[in-house]
């Protein structure tokens, strides 16, 4: 980092106590813009890096509910609306007992570079709340979902700000926000909420937008070393919608999928994951993955505790949370020969990791850039509802596949302009920044 940049960088510790993964995610940011602000000494001028770090507004507020036995509880809930210059906050509510301010803001700064990537115009935001869905009854829930839209309506709109799902929010949860924006609204605005269900709103391809995303940019990745997923070898972690969807496109692409992992453990499958029984367990009975491996039989395994990153691979696809896989993973990973790992989760890689990776000259695509399919989609979600059209499944996947095409181009191309080939850390933090550079610029000092 230049000696600005770092400045610039302690400074946003010392504004922003106690938030360490937003810092993290500032400084993976900050570690990739030197070039640019040598060679474009206007953007310095206007304080743009200064600006772009410093969230538009953030909301926090109270979230009451009663569960099912009359008990009182109090939630936060958060939305950062980070940057607006490229169109509406667009990011999604994250429902996990972790969420605070710093995790918020960490992923609403990571989506201001991932939505300028899709090239479409949306701006970036994210919201959630430390809200523990787990074990919570369906009515729980709705209570929970409808207590957070009540404060939450007054922020959104379809063109201010477009929430969506993250951990924790599918589509049950979209359902019940909708539910409370209409009747406190009195507005049947499709456009003010993505991930919605096929008959009122939501698109084709949404729910398996962000897995099938990220499996289209690794395929691009290998491409360009001459490769391709037909017969390699895949660790997934994770067992969510960005999991399942991952495990699927793999499988279509002749890939053998070892594993997926919840917070209890892992699976590995020598036959492969069955998907469809991987969605039983955890989409519809809402279960753990140790009765995936009971009910699968003698292929499968269920290591409690442990890492999927044990399991050789050549090629792994984090799709699980952040800072999931750490250096020593890395390295265990670079030793049984990995050659590309690609995020489908927000920054599940930590920089140590990163470095390991780039240093053994794996194919690494970062989640700005690689799982940008889920919020692509959420757009051509929006776009459908301006209409007020639904598209075939078969035409809003080509729309994806186009975009997840453009975005590996335009960062290859990016980090090849600015000397680094190969890399798409820089190439994706960089032709992220620029655009929304170029807006802001164009939009004046606000
Ligand atoms: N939460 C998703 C992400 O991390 C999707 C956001 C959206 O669709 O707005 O990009």
């Amino acid at each position: 980092m230049s000696a600005g940049l770092t400045a610039l960088h302690a400074e946003l510790v010392r504004r922003n106590p106690g938030e360490a993964e937003f810092h993290q995610a500032a400084s993976e940011v900050l570690e990739s813009l030197a070039p640019v602000l040598t060679a474009r000494p206007e953007l310095a001028e206007a304080k743009i890096v200064e600006r772009i770090c410093e969230p538009e507004r953030q909301i926090m507020f109270r979230v009451p509910w009663q569960d099912d036995s009359g008990t009182v509880h109090i939630n936060r809930g958060f939305r950062v609306e980070f940057n607006s210059a490229l169109g509406p906050y667009k990011g999604g509510l994250r429902f996990h007992p972790s969420v605070n301010l710093g995790i918020v803001k960490f992923l609403g700064f990571e989506q201001i570079f991932k939505n300028s990537l899709t090239g479409l115009n949306i701006g970036g935001g994210k919201g959630g709340s430390d809200f523990d869905p787990r074990g919570r009854s369906a009515a729980e829930v709705m209570r929970f979902c409808q207590s957070f839209m009540t404060e939450l309506h007054r922020h959104l709109g379809e063109h201010t700000d477009v929430p969506a799902g993250d951990i924790g929010v599918g589509g049950r949860e979209i359902g019940y926000l909708f539910g409370q924006y209409r009747r406190i609204t009195n507005r049947w605005e499709a456009g003010v909420l993505t991930g919605k269900g096929l008959g009122w709103g939501g698109s084709t391809a949404r729910t398996e937008a962000t897995g099938y995303g990220n499996v289209l940019f690794t395929a691009e990745m290998l491409k360009r070393r001459g490769e391709d997923l037909d017969g390699q070898q895949v660790v997934v972690s994770g067992a969510g919608n960005v999991a399942i969807y991952t495990i699927e496109k793999a499988q279509s692409l002749g890939a053998n999928v070892l594993t997926c992992s919840d917070s209890g453990g892992y699976v590995v499958d020598e036959k492969g994951i069955d998907v469809r029984l991987l969605r039983q367990v955890k989409e519809v009975e809402r279960g753990r993955l140790e009765t995936y491996a009971q009910r699968r039989g003698a292929s499968a395994t269920y290591v409690p505790g442990g890492r999927v990153w044990d399991v050789a691979c050549d090629v792994a696809l984090p799709s699980a949370t952040q800072n999931e896989l750490d250096a020593d993973a890395a390295r265990i990973l670079v030793r049984n020969g990995v050659k590309a790992v690609s995020e489908g989760a927000n920054m599940p890689t930590t920089p140590e990791a990163v470095a390991v990776f780039k240093e053994a000259g794996v194919a690494f695509g970062p989640g700005k850039a690689a799982n940008a399919g889920g919020v692509a989609t959420s757009a051509l979600e929006m776009r459908q509802n301006s209409a007020r059209e639904s598209w075939s499944f078969e035409r809003t996947e080509n729309e994806l596949a186009v975009i997840m095409r453009g975005i590996h181009e335009t960062c290859y191309e990016t980090a090849e302009r600015y000397g680094r080939p190969g890399d798409y850390v820089a190439g994706a933090n960089i032709a992220g920044f620029e655009r929304v550079a170029d807006a802001m610029v164009a939009q004046g000092l606000i």
